[in-house]
């Protein structure tokens, strides 16, 4: 068999790099103007600021486009990508969580050629060139950075992918500075999406392959430890490191060895009660996991034995409903407003992932997935 693995070409790491944007930006961008992408609450937080400053003084010339939502609908990225066209920008940055990031990936792209957005939905769609393309997280979780995939809603609630290696970045900054100020359950919601991540792509077949198991291990073996760490001290800086390292590795392996079945039943609720992406995971996480276990058994345990938790795939279950509990992440969908008569829509939803779902370890059907949605009720 063989197995092939992508990734972004330059990615940087450095403690207060964003407020010298401006020294990272060498050979990217062609007519100094540039669009950066991002959303109001990270211009609220002024995480951008010093990034500003930093530009204005080499020279370049800044346009801001901060109208980014959680789960982005195309149109908003139609109007952002018209906009960057109208300023003639040389280069699209996506600053934030995996919302901007996202948006940033497909703008690029509309920028850069005149393939329409809704011929870019599925995998290897998206052709022609693009516009440069730089992105800097601001959370730890989505590992949106360093993957192939933008996610959009369209219509009301529908989302769709674009899936394409054209979506790989030209560089990717990892700034820890930007992530202290952020709240204990965004932290440890994105954090827990992060180590899904790994552990669905550790087990993702036929994918998974060397290089994203070798990821999906060190991912986990940073994440493990730091989530509860910044949980008890957001200001603790080697572990909020230790996360955006961490979640930018899950990213790697599961760019390459694709998410299953705790994605496809946590995107119902985003896609129909906005629940964030992170949480939405967190949520169904231990249920998935448990009616994956006779099929996971060994993957779950090699892992379990890497993070030395014992012997078994039972002890990495144990362990990640450890995690959920210390980082007091809401447990059940009526916590977070989702009714139990959408279960049915839910469900129905979930079985049409069929992206995700061909991925996961054993076979998810219908009922399934009804039982795991009444089990969190
Ligand atoms: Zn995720």
């Amino acid at each position: 068999m063989m197995h092939s693995f992508r990734t972004v070409p330059d990615i940087r790491i450095a403690n207060g790099g964003a407020a010298r944007l401006g020294d990272h930006l060498q050979d990217l961008c062609a007519n100094k103007r540039i669009c950066i992408v991002t959303d109001k609450g990270v211009r609220k937080l002024g995480l951008l600021d010093a990034a500003l400053v930093s530009l204005h003084e080499a020279g370049y010339d800044a346009m801001v486009f901060d109208d980014v939502v959680a789960d982005p609908p195309e149109a908003m990225v139609l109007t952002g990508a018209q906009a960057a066209k109208e300023f003639g920008a040389g280069l699209i940055i996506g600053f934030g969580g995996g919302s901007p990031m996202d948006t940033a990936k497909v703008m690029a792209h509309l920028c850069g050629c005149d393939q329409p957005l809704a011929d870019m939905y599925g995998v290897g769609k998206a052709r022609g060139a693009r516009l440069p393309l730089m992105l800097i997280p601001t959370t730890s979780g989505t590992g949106s950075e360093v993957t192939n995939v933008a996610i959009l809603t369209t219509g009301e609630t529908e989302k769709q992918g674009v899936v394409a290696d054209a979506l790989y970045a030209d560089r990717v900054l990892l700034d820890v500075s930007l992530t202290l100020g952020l709240p204990k359950l965004i932290t440890a919601s994105t954090g827990i999406d992060a180590m899904v991540h790994a552990i669905e792509a550790y087990t993702s077949l036929p994918q998974k392959n060397p290089l994203s198991d070798t990821l999906a291990l060190s991912a986990l073996t940073k994440l493990g430890g730091a989530i509860e760490r910044v949980c008890v001290d957001g200001g603790d800086i080697e572990a909020r490191e230790h996360m955006l390292i961490g979640s930018m590795l899950a990213g790697q392996a599961f760019s390459n060895a694709p998410c299953a079945a705790v994605h496809a039943l946590a995107y119902p609720l985003g896609g129909f009660f906005h629940v964030p992406h992170g949480l939405s995971n967190a949520l169904v996480l231990m249920e998935v996991m448990k009616y994956n276990l006779p099929k996971a058994d060994i993957l779950y345990g090699e892992i379990a034995q890497h993070l030395k938790l014992g012997m078994g795939g039972a002890a990495l279950i144990d362990e990640m409903a450890r995690i959920k509990d210390a980082t007091d992440v809401p447990q059940t969908l009526a916590s977070v407003d989702v009714p139990q008569n959408a279960i049915d829509m839910m469900a129905k939803d979930a079985m049409t992932k069929t992206r995700l779902l061909m991925n996961n370890p054993r076979e998810m059907t219908y009922s399934a997935v009804v039982d795991i949605y009444e089990a969190i009720a």
